[in-house]
């Protein structure tokens, strides 16, 4: 439920309101806007007679709030919420990309990328270290390790780096060295691992799980954002559909859709989406015209022999390529890149 409390309010009068809401248990989370002030209340407000709650003299109006997801909510929080790390603002008029090898392999393969990646202008580097793989013979990733290498190459280019976390057990290393930690489509309805990053401020990049819907997938933002942790960029990376000819299907709907929901930044990962390099360039250039606040590429220096998803990994020149035209895009639709 929504309260929009009158500029009028006496510090008595909201002081008995705290007082009359607290009866029912509920969370009252205030938003203090320009106009008003406005009351999000959290919990089970069933048992709360809404006409006895505007018949108040300071209440303006109280609305139900029929979704499911409260406090991700652009009802509930009209502003969008920037996420900040270090100088990248995810919200804000700049679109940022994020890019890098789907698996960190060595310190060799991690250099090379880095620097090509960085020289075209990505903002965040991207490398999985713990990958979650289909198959168990697959390459498993180099955990730790990888982490390492990623902190050599964060500390060369001193920009902020992104890597997937599946499992809770290694959260205080991730909190220690990574930047923004993804929550893979495997793990998004991992809901204790989504709590306990709630309980931190760490960014986090929550990606949507290929058969979860988008109420779904805002509802598992909502168990970060309720811990206290606002800093949640939600991730469109494609579904899974009839449609054989791509590795899921871009749901480009969800970003104008999702933004229109939820005052979080929107990002979307072409690479996943597509499964094939050469629909990268289109799809990465249609989420920028959608609206998307950032996108996640991979890229890597020899894609033929990467060790996972080679086969939508850009080279280092493709991915140029696709820079370039990414600012045009983003200058035509009033933003930045
Ligand atoms: C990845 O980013 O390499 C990855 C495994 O992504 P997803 O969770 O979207 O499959
Ligand atoms: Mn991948």
């Amino acid at each position: 439920m929504i309260i929009v409390l009158k500029n009028s309010i006496t510090k008595e009068e909201a002081k008995e309101f705290s007082v009359f809401i607290a009866q029912y248990g509920i969370k009252s989370i205030p938003i203090y806007g320009e106009m008003s002030t406005v009351l999000g209340l959290v919990g089970d407000t069933s048992k709360i007679d809404i006409e006895q709650i505007t018949r108040l003299s300071y209440v303006e109006r109280a609305i139900r709030v029929q979704e499911p997801f409260k406090q991700v909510s652009r009802r509930f929080h009209p502003k969008t919420i920037i996420v900040e790390v270090g100088n990248v603002r995810f919200g804000s008029e700049e679109i940022y990309v994020m890019a890098g090898p789907c698996s960190v392999e060595n310190r060799t393969q991690l250099d090379i990328i880095a620097d090509g990646v960085v020289k075209s202008g990505a903002k965040v580097l991207r490398g999985g270290t713990f990958k979650p793989r289909s198959s168990p013979y697959a390459f498993q990733g180099l955990k730790l390790e990888g982490i390492a290498l990623m902190k050599e190459q964060k500390q060369k280019h001193n920009i902020p780096i992104i890597s997937e976390l599946t499992n809770i057990n290694f959260l205080d290393a991730f909190l220690e060295d990574v930047d923004i930690i993804q929550i893979g489509a495997r793990s998004m309805q991992n809901f204790e691992m989504l709590k306990e990053i709630g309980q931190t401020q760490k960014p986090v990049l929550l990606k949507r799980g290929f058969s979860n819907t988008i109420d779904e997938l805002l509802m598992s933002a909502e168990y970060i954002v309720n811990g206290g942790n606002k800093n949640v960029l939600l991730c469109e990376r494609g579904i899974r559909t009839f449609e054989t000819r791509t590795r899921n299907t871009l749901d480009i709907s969800a970003v104008p859709l999702l933004k229109q929901l939820s005052p979080l930044p929107v990002i979307v990962d072409p690479s996943h989406a597509a499964g094939r390099v050469d629909l990268i360039e289109s799809l990465t250039l249609a989420s920028i015209a959608a609206g998307a606040d950032g996108l996640l590429i991979e890229v890597h220096n020899e894609p033929a022999k990467a060790l996972s998803d080679g086969a939508q990994s850009l080279t280092l020149d493709a991915f140029d390529e696709i820079m370039k035209k990414a600012k045009v895009i983003a200058k035509a639709v009033g933003r930045r890149l």
